[in-house]
């Protein structure tokens, strides 16, 4: 088992890697509560359930909902439904949440967590790769029919569980996924963690390589957490390809594309423009062949309507005023936000499409 501690502001937390630990859940909490409530998705809940369930026999009331695996269950009706069972079973400001799942039930059941009686403690049970991702720092989230994540809070787990066993049942697509934003922390940390990542196929990783990325990008996105919790600042690196990313999951149809493919050709692109602006030598084409080899998809045609991508952007929460701010990088490990006119975006989406 491998630790990573995390600084809040709230409270300090352990993120535990280890492989079989979702069957000894009750090993990890340092208190007793009066009820437990497991959150998790039709799909996780199938395959891991009965083992989280098992662990957790000794313990008086434990309770579980199913909601529907995917992104539609970070809604007002879903979040409302849990509220709702969580009060029938008798949750008290004494009990726990368990997020049992990706990143979706983790937004979703922190964020009920953070709501319930002012705030619950709530731990973190992440069972896909993008989840090293969503299940540190403390951002939950529900989406608004006006964008995604529009509300929630910040609001730390007080234990992230990370059982390494469940992401071998994990589909190809879920990997990418989770691989592309392994690649965005790389890029902001050093060259020898790009370097570590892009020598990884994802049709052959062992579970010891898989585990040291998924560490080596926690202890980034930790690093920079523990820095500005709630983004005023650096925070804002870990955001890296994902200002066209978001445009490209909106543009295109959520589900289409998974947020980490979507990401990758975001990451792509602010290499690209990054290599324009300050004339410098980084890994755009190791990263395209990379991403190449382990068929993310590419198609140019992903960026053919430029101006409803540019608009996207700009309806973007992460946007100042009317311009668009973009992380990119000036070297490999030294990342760096930037303000990028309408007219210099797009004729970087034009070129970067050719490319
Ligand atoms: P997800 O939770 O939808 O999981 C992806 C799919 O994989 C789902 O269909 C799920 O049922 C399935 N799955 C999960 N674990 C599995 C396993 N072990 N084996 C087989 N199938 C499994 O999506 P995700 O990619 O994990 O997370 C995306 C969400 O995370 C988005 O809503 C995004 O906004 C959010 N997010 C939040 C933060 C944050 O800081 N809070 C950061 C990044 C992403
Ligand atoms: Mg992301």
């Amino acid at each position: 088992m491998e630790e990573i501690h995390i600084k809040s502001s709230s409270h300090d937390y352990i993120v535990t890697m280890g492989e079989g630990i979702r069957s000894t859940l009750k090993a990890f909490l340092k208190k007793e509560y009066s009820s437990i409530f497991i959150v998790t998705d039709d799909t996780v809940g199938k395959l891991y359930l009965k083992d989280v369930l098992g662990g957790l026999e000794e313990e008086k009331n434990v309770f579980y909902t199913e909601v529907h695996a995917g992104e539609q269950s970070k809604d007002f009706e879903t979040f409302h439904r849990l509220h709702t069972t969580a009060l029938e079973n008798g949750l008290d400001r004494n009990s726990l949440v368990v997020a049992l799942g990706g990143g979706v039930v983790g937004d979703l059941a922190g964020f009920v967590a953070a709501t319930f009686m002012r705030g619950i403690d709530y731990v973190q049970v992440p069972t896909t790769i993008l989840a090293h991702d969503s299940s540190v720092g403390g951002k939950v989230a529900i989406n608004h029919a006006f964008g995604k994540n529009l509300i929630g809070s910040f609001y730390p787990p007080v234990a992230v569980i990370y059982d390494t066993e469940t992401l071998a049942t994990l589909p190809g697509k879920e990997i990418r996924s989770g691989y592309a934003e392994l690649i965005k922390e790389a890029l902001i940390t050093d060259e020898a963690s790009v370097t570590s990542v892009l020598d990884a196929d994802l049709n052959k990783l062992s579970s010891n390589q898989l585990r040291m990325h998924i560490k080596a990008g926690i202890a980034t996105k930790a690093s920079i957490v523990q820095q500005d919790e709630r983004e005023s600042g650096v925070r804002k690196f870990l955001n890296l390809g994902h200002t066209l990313g978001h445009a490209i999951e909106s543009n295109y149809g959520y589900g289409k594309l998974t947020h980490g493919e979507a990401v990758a050709i975001g990451t792509l692109f602010a290499l690209h423009v990054s290599e324009d602006i300050f004339n410098n030598e980084l890994p755009f084409n190791d990263v395209y062949n990379w991403l190449q080899a382990n068929r993310y998809p590419l198609d140019s045609s992903i960026l053919v309507e430029t101006d409803a991508l540019i608009n996207k952007m700009k309806a973007d929460k992460k946007t100042v005023d009317t311009n668009i701010q973009m992380v990119l990088l000036q070297n490999i490990g030294k990342p760096i936000n930037r303000t990028i006119s309408d007219e210099e975006l797009k004729n970087y989406l034009l070129s970067f499409s050719k490319r």
